[in-house]
């Protein structure tokens, strides 16, 4: 049986979710599934590695051609997972990662119930408001308007599967390894870091309030 499977990981930008990911594609074998996005690229980005680089009127095309398993609007700019290459990787056995913001994963559970959503979760609102500060790619109101959509997306990661604190990278990432190992093989290794767990809704609770 092909039990190859479809990981979406989400965080709010600012949360490290890049560093985790290049650690665990270090570690594990994964297609990463590459989106489409209409904003602008950014320094040290590389078309075809971070993201396909598409004009509004391309992206557009997409959608009306159905070529996205799911698509979004984030900070005024469109953003979406082309379908083809994730089934073409699982029917071929590999497991695929998403990267994408919370509504493009729901998106995701609806049209591939399968699919395992993971939360990543920054430390505190203030510490990932200095994370973005600190980075120095976007102006203050583009920060303002990221920590206000990142205080949303936290709120919804207890309708994810699984959510993980990355207060500290390597952690995150062995906590990564650890959900996506014990989904895989169907035991319960993975349940501490389940939103069935009470103990993972009083860090979410935790992390909100600490703003
Ligand atoms: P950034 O501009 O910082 O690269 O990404 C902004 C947000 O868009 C992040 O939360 C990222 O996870 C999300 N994102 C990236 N690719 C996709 C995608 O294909 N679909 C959706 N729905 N969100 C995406």
């Amino acid at each position: 049986m092909n039990s190859a499977k479809l990981f979406v990981i989400s965080a709010p930008s600012g949360c490290g979710k890049g560093t985790i990911l290049e650690k665990v594609f270090a570690k594990k074998e994964l297609f990463f599934s590459v989106s489409c996005t209409t904003r602008e690229i950014r320094p040290g980005e590389k078309e075809g590695v971070n993201y396909h680089y598409v004009t509004r009127k391309q992206f557009e095309k997409m959608i009306d051609d159905r070529d996205f398993l799911e698509f979004a609007r984030y900070s005024d700019e469109y953003y979406g997972s082309p379908k083809a290459p994730v089934f073409e990787h699982l029917a071929r056995g590999t497991d695929v990662i998403l990267e994408v913001e919370v509504e493009g994963g729901f998106q995701v559970r609806e049209k591939f119930s399968e699919a395992v959503l993971v939360f990543i979760l920054p430390p505190s609102m203030k510490e990932l408001e200095r994370r973005l500060v600190n980075r120095g790619t976007d102006k203050p109101e583009a920060i303002k308007k990221r920590l206000k959509r990142a205080g949303s997306e936290i709120r919804s990661s207890y309708r994810y599967d699984y959510v993980i604190l990355n207060d500290d990278v390597d952690k995150a990432v062995e906590d990564l390894l650890t959900v996506m190992e014990s989904v895989r093989a169907g035991d319960d290794r993975a349940f501490r870091f389940s939103t069935k767990c009470d103990d993972t809704i009083k860090l979410i609770e935790k992390v909100i309030t600490n703003a």
